[in-house]
């Protein structure tokens, strides 16, 4: 019997990755075929780095893995799922306040995609309260951001700061 490739989308702004995405990811890759990693190009947080460099920053991260894939995308994350034959969408749960957003965000992709089901996984703790905008909170003061992203983001920082872009 030949079963189904059991595909998964993990979708976010990524603006930059960070060690408790790819903790997430680390997890999911594990579970499911193939896993492919949407950067959302104009979402309702305007990012500050360009979607080309997000996309290339976690290429850069997730090269050990061998069933994972990024792209980005625009428009509804369940449309870009049935795009790509995806039934499953990974979120990644921190704390409580992040519970009614994701909620309301999984019923409301249940309602229009009753197909495409929702996976929420958390992180090793020392990587829960790590958030993109914390990371270019602190990069931007200067302070050493290593502990949290992954070194292509820590340089790719330091250069950006440098130029004074972000
Ligand atoms: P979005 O703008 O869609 O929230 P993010 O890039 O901020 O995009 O986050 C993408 C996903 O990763 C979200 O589900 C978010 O909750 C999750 N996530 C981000 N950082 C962490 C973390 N440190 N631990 C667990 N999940 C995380």
């Amino acid at each position: 019997m030949t079963r189904e490739e059991k595909i998964a989308i993990y979708p976010g702004s990524f603006d930059p990755v960070t060690k408790g995405h790819i903790d997430i990811l680390e997890r999911a890759s594990k579970m499911f075929d193939r896993v492919i990693i949407a950067v959302l190009k104009n979402g309702n947080k305007k990012a500050l780095i360009p979607v080309q460099d997000r996309v290339e920053l976690i290429k850069k991260s997730v090269e050990e893995f061998d069933n994972v894939e990024v792209d980005f995308f625009d428009g509804l994350t369940v449309e870009y799922a049935k795009m790509r034959g995806a039934k499953f969408l990974i979120r990644g749960l921190r704390a409580v306040s992040d519970f009614e957003y994701e909620m309301q965000l999984s019923q409301a992709n249940m309602s229009i995609a009753p197909e495409i089901g929702t996976v929420f996984l958390t992180t090793k703790p020392k990587y829960n309260f790590i958030s993109s905008g914390i990371v270019k909170e602190l990069s931007g003061f200067g302070q050493d951001v290593s502990k949290f992203v992954p070194n292509s983001v820590v340089e790719y920082l330091e250069r950006q700061n440098k130029k004074g872009t972000i």
